[in-house]
């Protein structure tokens, strides 16, 4: 009859209704479970990006330092410096380049050796560092050579920052290993870039610049050493 046919086929709709719930149960459950897995995926490689990233960037500034002195190498200076340059054509700038050698350095190592000569170059950094402007920058161009740039300084000023700085390796006493203090002396040859003068691209000035700054070096040498000297045309 109806109500028996009825009441069956609504018996086994119930059935079928209540399976369904449950497989959409199970497959909630499952999906909260991967939901989960990839949460903790996703945590796992965040926390391994952050770390290749760290890396990277110790990576990074290590390329970028000389690791005897810790400061930035020639490669990075010159990059550095570069940057400089473009900028101070685009404002009309200037800015002032130094290079620095130790005086008599090859008797230093011969007399001390070469680990206190390493202490030397260590220590007159420091000094160095101390003496300048956070915005200066400085490189260590090879040996006993050293490379400055002074942002925002014409040439007068920026002799008078190496004097001060000339000076202050001066009064600043090497300690050795042993304990003894010994003194050393620097040249440094001074060339200033004005940003109004600038026709050509940013690394032939650059490149020009320090040959003036050398031909200066060179002749602070000659002039008995522990000077400064410079090279600027205001032509
Ligand atoms: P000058 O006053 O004309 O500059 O004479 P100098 O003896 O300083 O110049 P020279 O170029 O003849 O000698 C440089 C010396 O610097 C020779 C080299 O062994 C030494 N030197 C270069 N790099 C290092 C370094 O990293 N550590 C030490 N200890 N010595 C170095
Ligand atoms: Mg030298
Ligand atoms: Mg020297």
């Amino acid at each position: 009859d109806f109500m028996g046919e009825f009441s069956t086929a609504f018996n086994s709709m119930v059935i079928r209704l209540h399976q369904s719930l449950e497989d959409l149960r199970q497959q909630e459950e499952l999906l909260t479970a991967f939901t989960e897995s990839l949460k903790q995926e996703i945590a796992v490689r965040i926390k391994a990006e952050e770390a290749l990233r760290l890396s990277e960037e110790r990576y990074r500034t290590l390329a970028a330092l000389d690791p005897l002195t810790g400061q930035y190498n020639r490669r990075h200076f010159f990059n550095l410096a570069l940057s400089e340059v473009a900028r101070l054509k685009r404002n009309n700038g200037v800015i002032t380049l130094c290079m620095l050698d130790v005086d008599f350095f090859k008797k230093f190592n011969d007399n001390y050796g070469h680990l206190n000569g390493d202490l030397c170059l260590q220590q007159l950094t420091k000094t160095a560092h101390s003496t300048l402007r956070q915005m200066d920058i400085m490189g260590r161009y090879g040996g006993e050579e050293f490379i400055f740039l002074f942002p925002e300084t014409a040439h007068e000023a920026g002799v008078q920052v190496a004097e001060r700085l000339r000076s202050a390796i001066e009064e600043t006493p090497i300690e050795l290993d042993d304990g003894q203090r010994v003194g050393v002396t620097v040249s440094i040859g001074v060339t200033a870039i004005e940003g109004s003068k600038i026709t050509n691209k940013p690394d032939i000035v650059l490149r020009e610049a320090v040959q003036l700054a050398d031909a200066a070096l060179y002749k602070a040498k000659a002039d008995g050493r522990n000077k400064v000297t410079s090279s600027f045309s205001n032509a």
